[in-house]
């Protein structure tokens, strides 16, 4: 019962608060990775970016938000939740835009409960039950040099849902019908193989910013799934399948359409 009255609110919120479809179209149409949608899907993608603006609290922190701005944000923050459903982007509201890159100084406790001091310049933040933070520089590089496969948004958005079930560690909350065993081998694989390559000067095909913890793994793993699907796919099939599973979607087929 629940469910129902969610959907006619949702469906209520939809007719009042809908991104205006020339917006929607003018921004989106040359978007990478969601230009190449199906027109169902896209008209999907829109609902919930309507929703995600209406829901959460966009501010800029030392800029000024344009409508454009703010739809990139919220169609690139609802792609990966296209199959999922908006409720996987429920306990937070706050996303947090800065102007260029930010720099953070800050004591934090691990997980031995030591604490150590922080101080770095960062493009994007994603905190347990707390505001995202992007930096729009970042998202401008990302839109301008696709080849590149990352997306901070994207990999902001990957790290909410994989605190989905308690402090990012690289694994979601998966489905009931994934086995956490394919998963885990999957991931823990080429994690190790590639921190091999890696260590021995050899190419790797993610941004080896990867390399640094697993919950950054799942989260650059999943920019290059919807922004270079093909070249994940060729060099780690296993995490391609797995992402497929999880996000519900297959982006190559997007492309071969
Ligand atoms: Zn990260």
């Amino acid at each position: 019962m629940i469910a129902f009255w969610k959907r006619l609110y949702y469906a209520y919120l939809l007719r009042h608060h809908a991104i205006p479809f020339l917006l929607w179209e003018n921004v989106t149409q040359d978007l990478p990775a969601i230009a190449a949608l199906s027109p169902v899907e896209n008209a999907r993608l829109r609902e919930l970016s309507s929703l995600f603006l209406y829901q959460k609290e966009l501010s800029g922190k030392n800029i000024q938000l344009t409508d454009t701005m703010r739809v990139i944000i919220a169609s690139y923050a609802c792609l990966p939740i296209l199959n999922l459903g908006f409720d996987h982007l429920k306990g937070w509201t706050t996303v947090l835009v800065y102007g260029d890159a930010f720099y953070v100084s800050r004591d934090e406790m691990d997980s031995q409960g030591l604490v150590h001091h922080k101080e770095a310049v960062l493009s994007g933040e994603a905190w347990l039950q707390g505001p995202v933070i992007l930096a729009w520089e970042t998202i401008q590089q990302d839109l301008q040099n696709p080849e590149r496969g990352q997306n901070v948004i994207i990999h902001e958005i990957a790290h909410k849902l994989d605190m989905s079930n308690g402090k990012a560690n690289g694994m979601p909350a998966l489905h009931l019908d994934m086995p956490v065993r394919n998963w885990t081998d999957s991931f823990s694989k080429a994690y190790a193989s590639m921190q091999k390559r890696y260590a021995h000067h050899r190419h790797i095909c993610l941004n080896p910013y990867a390399l640094t913890a697993p919950a950054e793994f799942f989260a650059v793993c999943s920019e290059s799934f919807f922004c270079t699907p093909e070249r994940l796919y060729q060099n780690v099939p296993d995490i391609y399948r797995q992402l497929c599973l999880y996000y519900r979607q297959d982006p190559l087929s997007h492309l071969k359409r």
